[in-house]
């Protein structure tokens, strides 16, 4: 085994500058350094990155970090370089790649960052094996998997790389697993099941609240009235986004709308406002959040259902993150689910059979008249107890529920 250089407690205060580590990353660390394959089921915020950047820096040789999204690499790239890892990306957009190479070979990386795509190409395994190698981190690891809400073939590239390295321990990291798609990551990734991880997926501080739709601008107005802090209101389309982030300016609170349609330039301004501000409301479609980090998000809303309870998780879980109370509010209304069942019989017949199964199970979480907590754990293997106490349904238990029929019969159709 590659001998670790300093202890990983000594890492984690100098290099990181955290006095301890948090939920489950102390086991996920130590499996690692002891060279066993692992899969870590961390809810978002939970800290993941840490798990293999301490690894990285304990480690002699080079972690090599797969994720699937360019911005993604370039947010962690800047946070492991202010910490003073020495961390490179290799992608199609960087016009450093000769010298990042030439860094990965002289060992003078501790990670590199890259895409999955690149793990079929013969160079990039060669290039693999003129280096020293640490470890392998697939971070979004439910994108293996064809059960998960965000399958990419290119994950699939990745298990013939990760063999030719048999010796190179592995850390597969996600945020958002069900028990069949963890299965199924541990069978594509070759990890064995007592390499699995879970963390707890409870957040205690933030309020669950789910509501039928009836005038979506008065009842997002009414919540932002509700949440004097900085909150984030998730839209079906890029219209919708600047048409919210319009209306919802009548509060008189400063807003922005947030897509991938906009001038780059233009939506890194509007994150870095929402950023530094202390009562804004962005109005955003799902790409946005993924890789800010935002401790004190007051509020997350919903103007339409998210594509699944993962999705609903990850996306509300960006509220509250400093452990403040904070509120999660999804406006649902039944042609949402009509559509959803449209695009559904849109996508390839193999991945039908997931994409409905996600889509029932959200619509349980939309109509239960019971706690709203109880379901999402349960979703994510935990055992709570049957009421919370904090959402919607615990606090106000409903005499009738009036607008499931609906939903239902669009499930069920
Ligand atoms: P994830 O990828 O699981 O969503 P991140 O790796 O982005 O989470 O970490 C979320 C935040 O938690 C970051 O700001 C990170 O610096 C912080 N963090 C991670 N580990 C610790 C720790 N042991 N102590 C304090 N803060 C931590
Ligand atoms: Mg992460």
């Amino acid at each position: 085994r590659r001998p670790v250089v300093t202890d990983p407690r000594d890492i984690l205060r100098t290099t990181f500058g955290f006095s301890g580590f948090r939920g489950v990353q102390q086991s996920v660390v130590e499996r690692v350094l002891a060279g066993e394959r692992t899969l870590a089921v961390m809810p978002t915020g939970a800290g993941k990155s840490l798990c293999y950047q301490l690894p990285a820096v304990a480690m002699e040789g080079t972690c090599v970090v797969i994720s699937p999204l360019i911005a993604l690499m370039h947010d962690q790239l800047r946070a492991a370089e202010a910490v003073g890892i020495r961390a490179a990306t290799l992608t199609s957009v960087d016009d450093n790649r000769a010298e990042t190479i030439a860094r990965f070979r002289a060992g003078e990386l501790d990670l590199l960052y890259v895409a999955p795509e690149r793990a079929s190409s013969g160079h990039f395994r060669d290039l693999l094996g003129s280096a020293k190698l640490a470890l392998f981190a697939i971070d979004e690891a439910h994108c293996v998997s064809e059960w998960g809400h965000d399958f990419r073939p290119d994950y699939r590239l990745l298990r013939p790389l990760l063999d030719a390295f048999p010796d190179v321990p592995r850390l597969a990291l996600t945020a958002t697993a069900d028990a069949h798609t963890r299965a199924d990551i541990l069978e594509q990734l070759g990890i064995p099941h007592e390499g699995l991880i879970v963390a707890g997926f409870d957040r205690p501080n933030i309020c669950y609240a789910i509501t039928p739709r009836n005038n979506t601008t008065k009842q997002l107005s009414d919540l932002i009235a509700e949440n004097p802090g900085p909150g984030i209101v998730y839209a079906q389309t890029r219209a919708q986004t600047e048409k919210l982030a319009e209306a919802l300016a009548r509060t008189g609170r400063p807003t922005r709308a947030y897509h991938a349609g906009l001038d780059p330039a233009i939506r890194a301004r509007n994150q870095a406002e929402f950023v530094a501000s202390e009562d804004m409301v962005i109005c955003a479609t799902v790409a946005f959040g993924m890789g800010i980090d935002k401790p004190d998000v007051r509020f997350v809303a919903h103007a339409g259902i998210p594509k699944s309870i993962e999705g609903f998780y990850q996306e509300t879980g960006r509220a509250g993150r400093d452990g403040d109370p904070a509120v999660a509010h999804l406006f649902w209304g039944a042609d949402d689910f009509a559509r959803a069942r449209q695009r559904i019989g849109e996508v390839e017949p193999a991945r039908q059979t997931g994409e409905r199964a996600r889509l029932t199970a959200l619509g349980a979480l939309v109509e239960t008249a019971g706690c709203r907590r109880a379901i999402l754990l349960r979703h994510f293997g935990e055992d709570p107890p049957e009421h919370c106490g904090n959402c919607d349904n615990c606090l106000n238990p409903p005499k009738a529920v009036d607008a499931s029929v609906t939903a239902q019969k669009y499930l069920s159709a």
